[in-house]
């Protein structure tokens, strides 16, 4: 356990092998040295069936862990370099996605919910002749779902990610609205020892809150869950450690401790 008060870092970043990123690697691992971080993860996308044709969530992870051993031969006694990704939930995805845990030394992976309703949110059609409270209720039954069927990563990721895209953004939002279902997604991440992630790109985007919102995050810790990790999901350097000093400031306020960090898919804990 690692319990310096100065420790930090950023397990949330992403990379050129993300098809919506451009970012060198090298680049992301300079920052974090200049920032002084600790530690830095990698976690670009692997979104298998992503049903756009045109559009691929996917890269040669071989590419990418050679990648990363030779970053870490260079600034390893700089910055400790870890080596994740962001896995996009889907129902039929657990057997490719356990076997791609297997068969790479992946130190951290990232449960996200990227669709609802079979699209990506990012697209506005997505609300369409809809409310932004059905879409919402629909995206949390369906991260429910894809949870019961997958849950063999380590943090789920920005967990109300889909108020983001919102006609409305937070106006149709409070964890009270959906409180039924969200509890039953913080209640099998304590059951299944997962951790939270607080994503501060909401902060970011101008929602007024990190993903998730506080209150959810609070009633995670209510529950009994006390793993919590902190990511900017920055795709570009500047981004990365985004409002972290506020994020803190949150998750002392909802009851927690330590954040945790993920080294070859074991928890390390930071004092907060
Ligand atoms: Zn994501
Ligand atoms: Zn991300």
């Amino acid at each position: 356990m690692r319990g310096d008060d100065t420790v930090t870092g950023d397990i949330h970043v992403h990379s050129k092998y993300s098809t919506d990123s451009d970012t060198p690697m090298e680049e992301v691992v300079r920052q974090a040295i200049q920032m002084g971080l600790s530690y830095v993860c990698f976690t670009d996308h692997i979104d298998y069936d992503f049903p756009y044709e045109d559009i691929i969530f996917d890269f040669d992870v071989s590419d990418y862990m050679k990648e990363i051993g030779e970053l870490r031969d260079r600034y390893g006694d700089r910055v400790k370099i870890l080596a994740g990704v962001e896995l996009g939930l889907q129902e039929h995805l657990g057997p490719k996605y356990r076997q791609l845990l297997r068969d790479y030394p992946f130190d951290f992976a990232i449960g996200s919910q990227h669709l609802v309703g079979g699209k990506d949110p990012y697209y506005p059609e997505v609300f369409d002749g809809k409310s932004d409270s059905f879409v919402y209720r629909q995206y949390f039954e369906e991260m429910l779902t894809d949870l019961k069927a997958f849950h063999e990563f380590d943090t789920l990721g920005h967990l109300d990610y889909i108020v983001r895209y919102g006609q409305t953004k937070a106006r149709a939002y409070s964890y009270r609205q959906y409180a039924d279902v969200i509890d039953e997604i913080l209640k099998l991440l304590v059951r299944y020892n997962l951790a939270i992630e607080i994503n501060t790109a909401g902060l970011r985007k101008q929602l007024g809150f990190p993903n998730p919102h506080p209150d959810v995050l609070r009633r995670y810790r209510e529950l009994g869950g006390t793993l919590v990790t902190m990511g900017s999901d920055a795709h570009r350097p500047h981004a990365m450690g985004f409002a972290f000093d506020t994020a803190k400031e949150i998750l002392r306020s909802c009851g927690f401790t330590h954040t945790v960090y993920y080294e070859k898919r074991r928890p390390v804990f930071v004092k907060l």
